[in-house]
């Protein structure tokens, strides 16, 4: 395994370091307790690199390192041309160290490093990109208040960002919540997912070299149930932005209540991607297949039930079933797989029992269904791409989150039929429509209830365009001028006149 991309000198040494420390105040250092933890390869089960394990003692170092530089003002009264100067850079050392960000990640996550090389690494440098650009154009607001007086607000930052990140794109995670903080003029103590830190910390090493004052960014690996549950709890974070399962953004929602900390929350979905009969049919398959089998199916917004219209139905499994059944799955390195390994032996076991509990509840596997223990995979976290028919709305896997690469089939009547089907949910993160018929497009994308909805496409993104779910999905807006409201909050001034 491995053995298509030969791997940097930067990247072998980086993961062969004894102890890839953690970033607290400008310094890398070891835990507190000394304690640290393995980060596995998920392609080949083996130990890829031993990662500083945070807890609550190295959490209260981080933030008060956070809340001592946002309250110096360093970081906030920074002339804005020069924060703007700064993350523009950052853009620059994560292109110009594209290759080395992009093996990282493939090693630590398993997805295809063609993934990682030409989706991930260049969009977090993207995402840097497009808010160093808000920050100074980023306003205030004179109000027609009384004449006597004088009404202006502020956009102020909302101070010091816990922000707690999951596994599935874990630099481009680490962007959408670093680049809106840092150009509203935040600080920020990052704890990147167990399972995957590495991209994160080395992001750690870029900030220094762009120019990210000490103590603005601390980035604090380890477990969920202690660094992680230490941030939400700290008294001195103001803020908590969080993607993750719906489970744990439930947890954290309760926590912060104590504090009264802002929260913005990213969390699982169900999401349906719909296709008439009238739809391009080889365009809709394709759709189909990337709205799930994108990153092995560990993606939030994946079109996870699939809506066919009834009369088209068959043909379409046929033909889904048929292309699933030839993406190839293996060595994340080689370029030609389309499908990698999950991110873990817990996510895998998590997996295979919806696959038993699908098969168990009576839908049918048209392909895939099991493990992927071929040739060279028996030590990776593998799963065949999979796809369900015969699926009833009432079963596991129509209504649970599974995040790998499962689809569930369900036939539609008409419109209405897609539509209540399609909401049938707790989650609203997101939907597809495929259709010829604008006015159906229209009328379908307005009656769905999901932040994002895809019309002859699925899982496009851009910086520009918010992102963030309806109803169990979560709240607030990520990405566009909207993340700026998340990351800053408004104060009302009064001067008499
Ligand atoms: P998770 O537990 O929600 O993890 C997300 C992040 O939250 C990780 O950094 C995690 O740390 C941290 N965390 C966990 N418990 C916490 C707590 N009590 N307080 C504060 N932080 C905490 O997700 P997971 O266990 O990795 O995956 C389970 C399921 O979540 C997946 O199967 C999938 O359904 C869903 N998921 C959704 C997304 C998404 O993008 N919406 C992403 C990943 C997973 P640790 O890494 O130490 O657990
Ligand atoms: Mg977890």
């Amino acid at each position: 395994m491995g053995a298509a991309v030969k791997l940097d000198a930067s990247v072998e040494s980086f993961v062969h370091a004894p102890v890839r420390k953690m970033l607290i105040d400008g310094r890398w250092v070891e835990a507190a307790s000394g304690k640290t933890f393995e980060t596995p390869n998920p392609a080949t089960g083996e130990v890829l690199a031993r990662v500083a394990a945070g807890d609550a003692e190295d959490i209260d170092r981080a933030v008060k390192a956070a809340r001592r530089v946002f309250d110096d003002g360093a970081w906030v009264r920074m002339r804005p041309t020069e924060r703007e100067r700064i993350l523009l850079r950052i853009a620059e050392l994560i292109e110009a160290h594209g290759d080395e960000l992009a093996q990282l990640e493939t090693l630590d996550n398993g997805k295809p490093f063609t993934e990682s090389r030409y989706v991930d690494i260049p969009s977090a440098a993207a995402t840097f990109r497009y808010y160093a650009g808000w920050i100074t154009k980023t306003y205030g607001e004179t109000n027609p208040s009384d004449p006597d007086y004088f009404n202006f607000t502020l956009r102020e930052p909302v101070g010091v960002c816990g922000q707690i990140i999951p596994w599935n794109f874990p630099l481009l995670m680490a962007a959408w919540k670093l680049g809106p903080a840092l150009a509203c003029g935040n600080t920020s103590v990052l704890k990147p997912a167990e399972q995957t830190p590495l991209t994160a910390l080395r992001l750690g090493e870029l900030l220094i070299e762009a120019g990210v004052p000490a103590g603005v960014v601390n980035i604090v690996p380890g477990f969920g149930e202690t660094a992680g549950a230490a941030l939400v709890r700290h008294p001195m974070v103001d803020k908590i932005a969080f993607t993750g399962s719906t489970e744990v953004g439930k947890e954290i929602h309760r926590a912060t209540a104590d504090t009264v900390k802002r929260v913005s929350l990213e969390l699982g979905g169900k999401s349906p991607n719909i296709v008439f009969s009238d739809a391009d049919p080889e365009a809709a398959v394709q759709g189909a297949l990337l709205g799930v089998f994108f990153n092995a199916g560990q993606v939030c917004c994946a079109g996870t039930r699939l809506f066919v219209e009834q009369k088209m139905h068959d043909q379409f499994a046929e033909q889904l079933a048929k292309f699933a059944g030839g993406m190839q799955q293996g060595d994340p390195f080689d370029p030609s797989t389309r499908i990698g390994p999950l991110v873990s032996k817990e996510q895998l076991d998590r997996v295979t029992g919806y696959l038993a509990a699908g098969k168990k509840e009576g839908a049918k596997v048209i392909t895939g269904g099991e493990r992927n223990t071929g040739k060279g995979l028996e030590k990776g976290y593998f799963v065949k791409p999979t796809v369900f028919t015969g699926v009833r709305t009432d079963m596991k896997i129509a209504r649970e989150e599974i995040f790998g690469p499962v689809v569930s089939m369900i036939p539609f009547k008409d419109e209405n039929d897609a539509v209540l089907q399609g909401n049938n949910t707790t989650y609203g993160l997101a939907a597809g429509v495929w259709t010829r018929d604008v006015s159906k497009a229209h009328r379908v994308a307005r009656a769905l209830r999901a932040g994002t909805v895809w019309v002859n496409c699925y899982n496009v993104f851009d910086p520009a365009a918010p992102f963030g779910g309806y109803k169990e999905s979560g709240y607030g807006r990520e990405l566009g001028r909207y993340a700026l409201d998340l990351y800053t909050q408004v104060k009302s001034v009064w001067m008499r006149i």
